[in-house]
């Protein structure tokens, strides 16, 4: 036996008792001749200590004891002396007076503190992943992700939904980035692919009556890799028969909801029911599809009193079609110009040509880079119909709609940042709904899907498709929390006509759409019940419950940013002979 009692379960009602500890050494003083030790299990931390007469021979043994090595103790709960209490701590009102000690391992000096504050750099905490999830931080980002996953696996399952395995070889199942292959030996030349999504199984499941199916499923997918990104990630993916738009809708809005007050319940939702948003209206007001509501600061559209000003610039750029929008900046009209200067270059970065500005300082004074072109009387009307006030920083660009939207989009989030306005225990979901069904790529001049091949078009949207498919709405919805996109599913089409229709549309010829998803046309001809689902991202929801930047701290082992696994060194060579196995030779 190793262990009669965890480290952080100890508390005043043990006192007296005799307990068995096994753990790793958190911290070590020495003092006034005896030896204290923070032992560390999963479950907390809780001091222990020796005393060379009391226990000489555990006292000596503990002698070349250092942080983190795996030791094991046995003694008697006591009360800590009296002002030697540590509030701080969950037994820090007890100490373990220590009779026996072993050795159960040492530890060579670790690259990075495992009880500091002090953070390691992020590729050393990736190579030394084992060490960085002893780190508190970590732990607690562990049992959160454990949590929301039992969570969402309990609540599921009390509604009549099975949790199916779905296969990770398998063939293309496309959701916009590239496949990872996984070549065969058995089939020389012939491929697996490993899936982006289980979209396509998912539906095959419901043609199987399955009627409510769902997974905490791998997806993969080869794409860059940005904060939220991974090559592999988690997704709770699920689906549902005889359902519409607002049935998925709102069992994940009941699920989420519910998982939030369970999971994190200091943290509280903005607004519900979930505010909802066409893509349109969060394209106008944030510039962006995954809007962040935690704050206002909305964008304001003066295009149409542009032509009236004599401003130039911006006259150029409506006539082209473009837009003139705007955003106040409440609180920042004192900026200095060089700080004015520092947004020009932000927005520059997201691909806007410059930023014309208007600042009012507190004490009513005006600086403005266009003022001097226009009347006062113009400024006036600007001024008034942005409702400006003292302390008003204007920021305005021109250009064509999707560049004014990506600027000030991003712009409004980081002026938000700036400005405080951000409360971090705020839970801010939204859908966003009736999005285009396709998106012109001008690239190749042909149709996207702006979801997926399999996503429903509106059903009064039907006969544009043919005739118009810029101006039809598809049948899907995100789930977006605090400016990311968390998830997003649809209604999908489950008759074979409409879907070699959409494959046609988006420019699948019929032997190829066939060749890739001749098995789904096939089933779709086996009696198919209309269906829909959705595939809310664990990683992401995880990153944000748990007030981390980037998904990789909510992953036990992930890539980093060059999508390497850096603790093992993977990818990497193979051995020659695996390659003859494989029938692939590298001389391309
Ligand atoms: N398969 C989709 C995705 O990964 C989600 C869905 O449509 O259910 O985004």
């Amino acid at each position: 036996m190793y262990r009669t009692q965890y480290c952080g379960e100890l508390r005043s009602t043990h006192i007296g008792q005799r307990v068995m500890l096994a753990g790793w050494v958190h911290r070590r003083r020495d003092h006034g001749g005896l030896t204290f030790i923070d032992l560390r299990d999963r479950y907390g931390i809780v001091q222990i200590v020796t005393n060379p007469v009391g226990s000489p021979q555990a006292h000596q043994i503990l002698d070349p004891v250092r942080l983190e090595w795996v030791i094991q103790v046995e003694g008697i709960v006591r009360p800590r002396l009296e002002g030697k209490e540590n509030p701080n701590l969950s037994t820090g009102e007890i100490e373990v007076e220590v009779l026996e000690v072993k050795i159960l391992n040492p530890a060579k000096p670790t690259p990075f503190s495992i009880n500091g504050q002090d953070e390691a750099d992020e590729q050393t905490r990736l190579r030394y992943r084992y060490l960085d999830l002893r780190r508190a931080r970590m732990r607690n980002n562990l049992e959160l992700r454990h949590k929301v996953v039992k969570f969402i696996r309990d609540y599921l399952s009390e509604r009549d939904f099975l949790e199916i395995e779905t296969p990770i070889l398998f063939k293309s199942t496309p959701e916009g980035a590239r496949d990872y292959l996984v070549p065969s030996r058995q089939h020389p030349g012939d491929f697996y692919a490993l899936p982006q999504s289980p979209q396509q199984l998912k539906q095959l499941l419901m043609v199987a009556g399955t009627d409510r199916y769902f997974q905490i499923a791998r997806c993969f997918r080869d794409e860059d890799q940005r904060g939220d990104r991974q090559p592999e990630f988690t997704q709770l993916d699920l689906e549902m028969s005889f359902v519409e738009r607002e049935d998925i809708m709102k069992l994940t809005e009941d699920l989420f909801t519910e998982l939030v007050a369970e999971v994190v319940p200091h943290k509280r939702l903005l607004a519900s029911p979930w505010p909802r948003l066409t893509y349109q209206e969060a394209l106008e007001r944030f510039g962006k599809d995954n809007p962040d509501l935690r704050f206002g600061m909305e964008l304001k559209d003066i295009t149409d009193i542009v032509p009236g000003i004599g401003l130039k610039i911006f006259e150029t750029v409506v006539t082209a079609g473009g837009y003139v929008r705007c955003i106040n900046a409440q609180g920042l009209g004192d900026y200095s110009r060089k700080q004015i200067d520092e947004l020009n270059e932000f927005v520059i970065g997201h691909g806007a040509k410059g930023l014309a500005y208007l600042a009012i300082t507190s004490e009513g004074e005006q600086r403005s880079s266009f003022a001097k072109y226009i009347s006062p009387e113009n400024v006036e009307i600007i001024m008034a119909r942005l409702e400006a006030n003292p302390g008003d920083l204007l920021l305005f660009v021109a250009d064509q709609p999707a560049v004014v939207n990506e600027a000030l989009g991003f712009l409004r989030v980081s002026l938000a940042d700036r400005l405080g306005l951000i409360d971090p225990d705020v839970l801010a979901f939204c859908w966003v709904i009736d999005f285009p069904f396709v998106i012109w790529n001008s690239e190749e001049q042909r149709w996207d899907p702006s979801h997926h091949l399999f996503t429903a078009p509106m059903p009064e949207d039907i006969p544009l498709v043919e005739i118009d498919p810029g101006k039809a709405r598809g049948q899907q919805y995100d789930m977006v929390l605090n400016g990311h996109e968390v998830g997003g599913g649809s209604i999908r089409i489950y008759d074979r006509q409409l879907q070699e229709k959409v494959f046609e549309l988006i420019g699948l010829d019929q032997e190829t759409a066939h060749h890739r998803f001749g098995h789904m046309l096939e089933a779709f001809e086996y009696g198919t019940p209309p269906h829909g689902g959705i595939a809310p991202g664990i990683d992401r929801l995880c990153m944000i419950l748990a007030d981390e930047p980037n998904i990789r701290e909510v992953i036990a082992f992930p890539k980093n940013q060059h999508a390497r696994d850096v603790m093992a060194d993977a990818p990497s060579p193979v051995d020659p002979y695996q390659l003859i196995d494989l029938h692939i030779k590298l001389d391309l």
